[in-house]
């Protein structure tokens, strides 16, 4: 079968690799008719993700059909339409049990973090969904069945990205009548804005430098704010006759930083900044408030602004989406009309053009999120 491949940073490639098979009584094997290229797969093309090595098959982010059921799977059977988080879950074990999905014990045989399709060996060494098969293990627990009248597109994100920006504003817990600020336009902060709606948002800042992902952003009802063209804290403050927002990070460690200082713009311009968005929003915070941080941080940060957080007394919530927390419930709200995730597509690709795909969406600006068909 065709398979996308991690050879080397920025070195991914279509190769032919074995079909998987039932290896549990408790897998399926699924035929894969819709995968996606997630902000998190950039960081493994970037070469920055430990236990990550070259031959790993990629892509956490699929829907399709059950083509083969193991024989103690009662939950799906053969033919079934379904998609699957990116998180694997017994459904067992302590975590499992108490909802803290991306936690769960058991998944991961070579070590303590909970398990995740075609992430390294750190996270569990499992096969990825970029390809035209992938084996799903625990699959009492794991999948989710389509409903008929919907479509593996208006569901794909339900594995990922539209869950964990769901996640964002859960953390950050916004409560109706409330402003909130988003960071980063990308799929997570996308579907932050969308979410932090959902959950009666007054007004929501979305904070970018790529006007076409300010534009869909502000095509969902968000106020875009181009980082190149104004501060963000002081945009944010005055907006807010200075209280500040409840604020989202959905960009994490691989932010692009601005050097800004004393709400004066300094066009001192560094590709990144680790914790650019986290100091914007130490300042840009509501004093009291929950900062929610989907974006993903990888090593240690000696910066932090620890004093700045304690003074203005934030909270920080941050970590990998449990996706089987919010799936059933988002996945309502497609079935009725309130979300419609297709919009923040821009790219529809074959598997076949991962190469490029991963080029153009390293690239952001016009991919918003792409779409790959094997
Ligand atoms: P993406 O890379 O497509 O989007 C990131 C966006 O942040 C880009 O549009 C970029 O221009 C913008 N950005 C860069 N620096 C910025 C700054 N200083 N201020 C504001 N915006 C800035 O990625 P994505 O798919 O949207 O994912 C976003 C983050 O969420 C990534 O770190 C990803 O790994 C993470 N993620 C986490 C989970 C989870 O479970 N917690 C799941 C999926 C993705
Ligand atoms: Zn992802």
């Amino acid at each position: 079968m065709k398979a996308v491949v991690y050879h080397g940073p920025k070195d991914v490639q279509v190769d032919d690799r074995p079909k998987p098979r039932i290896e549990k009584p408790e897998d399926i094997v699924l035929k894969i008719t819709r995968t996606a290229i997630c902000g998190s797969d950039l960081h493994l093309y970037h070469g920055n993700v430990k236990g990550m090595e070259p031959g790993q098959i990629l892509g956490h982010e699929f829907a399709g059909i059950v083509e083969q059921a193991g024989e103690r799977v009662e939950e799906v059977k053969e033919g079934d339409r379904v998609v699957i988080p990116f998180n694997i879950n017994c459904g067992r074990c302590w975590y499992c049990r108490h909802g803290f999905w991306s936690q769960c014990d058991r998944s991961n045989p070579k070590g303590e973090l909970g398990a995740v399709f075609g992430y390294g060996q750190t996270l569990g060494g499992y096969d990825g969904g970029q390809a035209e098969y992938v084996r799903v293990p625990y699959a009492n627990t794991v999948p989710l069945k389509i409903p008929e009248n919907l479509s593996e597109e208006q569901v794909l994100f339900l594995s990922d990205v539209l869950c964990t920006g769901y996640y964002g504003a859960d953390m950050a817990s916004v409560q109706p009548g409330d402003d909130v600020a988003v960071f980063g336009a990308g799929p997570v902060g996308y579907f932050a804005v969308v979410s932090a709606f959902l959950r009666g948002a007054a007004r929501v800042f979305s904070i970018d430098h790529w006007p076409s992902r300010l534009d869909k952003t502000a095509k969902v009802g968000a106020e875009p704010i181009n980082f190149d063209q104004e501060d963000p804290v002081g945009r944010i403050r005055q907006e807010t006759n200075g209280k500040g927002a409840i604020c989202i990070d959905a960009v994490g460690y691989e932010a692009v930083g601005h050097h800004l200082h004393d709400n004066s713009m300094n066009p001192a311009y560094v590709p990144q900044d680790s914790l650019q968005v986290i100091n914007w929003i130490a300042q840009a915070a509501k004093k009291f408030s929950t900062v929610g941080v989907p974006g993903v941080y990888l090593a240690e940060y000696a910066n932090f602004p620890l004093g700045q957080f304690f003074q203005r007394e934030l909270q920080i919530k941050m970590g990998q989406c449990t996706v089987k927390k919010y799936n059933e419930q988002l996945l309502h709200l497609i079935e009725v009309g309130r979300i419609d995730p297709t919009q923040l597509i821009s790219h529809r690709m074959k598997l076949d053009e991962a190469t490029k795909a991963y080029d153009l969406f390293d690239k952001k600006g016009e991919a918003t999120k792409i779409v790959m068909t094997p």
